[in-house]
């Protein structure tokens, strides 16, 4: 018998029936309800005769036999509990919570639970401790076994979390100061515990917990009152302290219609949910440009955009008030989806830009699965949703989004399809890096120039330290001044041309003071592409043109400013530069975040020419992919126009000895 193992169990059980005698009943909840809803009698009749105690109990009896409400997240006749959420549930009765796929294994909270311990000082593990993502694989757990200790540990540590982060007025700054990887010590909890999204987070969850958990004996109805009102607190709460903008307000928005559809008793309940649409309503104009993209040009945030977006709608078709979103609203989630399935590879991946997770192809399915649910008659996303066994896919290849700034050159929606997504578009919010004119390109199932993540959000020095250098210019497939992060990121649209044998892009970004670059890429035959690099203004320094490789090897030959990878399987690459004018060709740190905290290093390049005048630098970069690296050409390139020119750029290209000529005309 492992003893150390029943000794914490004991203590587990001694702790939460110390925890059930704390509760109180607390009479207020009754103000807070509208008592003349049906089904409320019992309970109106009780408070008028003041017996709390009855009209609880009466509130209880409602809340487990209540109809009508219908939570679409959550399904309890057909539950499911993956070993994970089973592992997640099970370590929570010792205090080990799961907060982020970025710290494994998860930290231990201690007997008496520290809700403040933080032992890497990333401000996503502190918030995050908040959002609780243990309670609802605890209620599953608990529906599963009809075990009670889930149900009686998820009391006491509902209550605990009550007990020790009160709510204390904490300034919107304050809320995010982490960003800028400070601490204050004043209020230092309640600005992680009750950052608004964490709370939001809370509210959203909650509801799917009620209903696994109200059927216990240890939910009781004096639980059911302090549940109540905490619950009431922080919807309150949001109603007064939503984020300013980006994706943070429109999970609160979201939230806060879960919130006023899910407690309709509430008083409140429809001033929350009328907020909530209202904010959704107007931020889905604001936050999504007319192509379909999100603001933050962030591929993960704009999924959660999507998902945010048809949450609200699934939980307004469940509870009857479809018709408070207009149909503009669902034309415009349908938009976002098609800017979505236009940037990702044939494998459901998304380009890692930005702070983008790379997603995984089963979740990405799922995704269009629910998508397809809420447009059933929409054919190319039931090719999606099915892995292309019903359905057409969208009818066109290469696509522009030309306000969000997001390019895919495409021959197709195969695995064997040779994809290049170039990023290039107007300043992005929070989540957005400065990459302009970076770009990935897959071919024949290989990812060739991954971009290299995001690896970590905000923290103090040592986490900033990190974030930052996967978010610099130079972490990109793009060019840069003295390795110097861009000054300005708002690339403008030259040329987009995504037809025919050679499709072209030309895009450009004002970039440093004094020094813009243009950058036009043209995909020949629909299988190599030769991309032209162009530093224009009268600063100064060394620039630098930076690749950066899928993992695995390349061999590097810098007298000929070359490289060729040598990775298993068919899909590899020929990469050879031909600067105008001679510089050097330098390896660099290379590395690829594939998720939070997880890194892989990789060969990454710049070739380097010293600008020492008012004279552009320019290059011809040609990169082929090739699926057998026995065939791997001859490469030459040179440009046919002398110097710089505003309306466009020729160049000529020689691949194994036949000549090409590419010409971009800006109108
Ligand atoms: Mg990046």
């Amino acid at each position: 018998m492992n003893i150390k193992k029943t000794i914490l169990g004991l203590c587990c059980l001694w702790v939460a029936t110390v925890a059930a005698d704390a509760q109180q009943l607390r009479k207020e909840v009754f103000d807070m309800l509208d008592l003349k809803r049906p089904g409320l009698e019992q309970v109106k009749s009780a408070c008028e005769r003041q017996q709390w105690d009855s009209a609880a109990v009466a509130l209880l009896d409602y809340y487990r036999h209540r109809t009508g409400v219908v939570q679409p997240d959550i399904d309890l006749n057909h539950l499911k509990i993956s070993e994970k959420e089973q592992k997640w549930a099970d370590d929570a009765l010792e205090h080990t919570f799961f907060v982020h796929y970025g710290y494994q294994p998860s930290y231990n909270y201690g007997k008496d639970i520290n809700w403040e311990y933080w032992p890497v000082q990333d401000n996503e593990l502190r918030w995050q401790l908040h959002r609780h993502k243990w309670f609802t694989p605890m209620g599953k757990a608990y529906r599963l076994s009809g075990d009670e200790k889930y149900a009686k540990e998820w009391v006491y540590q509902y209550m605990d979390w009550i007990k020790k982060n009160p709510l204390v007025p904490v300034t919107k700054e304050e809320f995010e100061q982490g960003s800028a990887g400070e601490v204050r010590a004043t209020n230092e909890n309640a600005r992680f515990a009750w950052r608004p999204l964490e709370v939001s987070n809370r509210l959203q969850d909650q509801t799917r917990q009620f209903l696994l958990f109200v059927v216990s004996p240890a939910f009781t109805p004096e639980f059911l009152t302090e549940f109540l009102v905490n619950y009431h607190r922080h919807a309150a709460f949001i109603l007064k302290n939503y984020s300013d903008q980006g994706n943070h307000l429109l999970f609160e928005a979201q939230r806060m219609v879960y919130a006023g559809a899910f407690f309709p008793e509430f008083k409140e309940a429809k001033t929350w949910r009328e907020s909530g649409i209202g904010i959704l309503n107007r931020e889905i104009k604001k936050q999504v440009y007319a192509d379909g993209g999100q603001y933050e040009l962030d591929p993960h945030y704009h999924l959660a955009a999507i998902n945010i977006f048809c949450q609200a709608l699934r939980m307004a078709d469940a509870n009857g008030f479809r018709s408070e979103l207009p149909t503009e609203y669902v034309e415009t989630i349908k938009k976002m989806i098609e800017f979505y399935a236009n940037i990702c590879f044939p494998d459901y991946t998304n380009p890692c830009f930005s702070d983008a997770k790379l997603g995984e192809r089963t979740a990405e399915v799922n995704n269009y699965k629910a998508w397809l649910k809420l447009f059933p008659d929409c054919e190319w996303i039931r090719w999606y949703a099915t892995e292309g066994r019903e359905g057409a896919p969208l009818s066109y290849w290469s696509h522009g989004a030309l306000a969000s700034g997001f390019f895919t050159f495409r021959t197709g929606w195969d695995m064997g399809a040779n994809v290049m997504v170039v990023k290039a578009g107007p300043k992005g919010e929070w989540h957005c890096q400065p990459d302009n004119g970076t770009f990935e390109l897959w071919f024949n199932g290989r990812n060739l120039f991954p971009d290299s993540g995001s690896y970590v959000y905000a923290g103090d020095e040592e986490v900033m330290k990190l974030r930052n250098w996967f978010r610099r210019t130079k972490s990109h497939n793009t060019l840069t001044l003295d390795g110097k992060t861009l000054e300005t990121t708002q690339s403008v649209t030259k040329l987009w041309q995504p037809e025919g044998d050679v499709q072209t892009l030309v895009t450009e970004n004002p970039s440093y003071q004094g020094l813009k670059h243009r950058r036009t890429v043209f995909f020949v035959d629909g299988t190599y592409y030769v991309i032209v690099d162009e530093a224009v203004g009268e600063a100064t320094g060394t620039v630098n043109l930076n690749y950066h490789l899928c993992e695995g090897t390349v061999n590097v030959d810098a007298k000929h400013n070359s490289l060729t990878t040598a990775y298993e399987g068919a899909s590899n690459v020929k990469l050879q530069c031909f600067p105008e004018r001679k510089g050097t060709m330098s390896e660099e740190e290379g590395w690829r975040s594939t998720a939070y905290r997880h890194r892989v290093p990789r060969t990454s390049v710049a070739f380097n020419v010293e600008k020492k005048n008012a004279d552009p630098i320019r290059y011809i970069t040609v990169i082929y992919p090739v699926k057998d690296t026995a065939a791997y050409p001859q490469l030459k390139a040179k440009f046919k126009n002398k110097t710089f020119d505003e309306k466009g750029v020729t160049v000529e290209v020689s691949v194994n000895g036949k000549k090409r000529l590419l010409k971009a005309e800006i109108n």
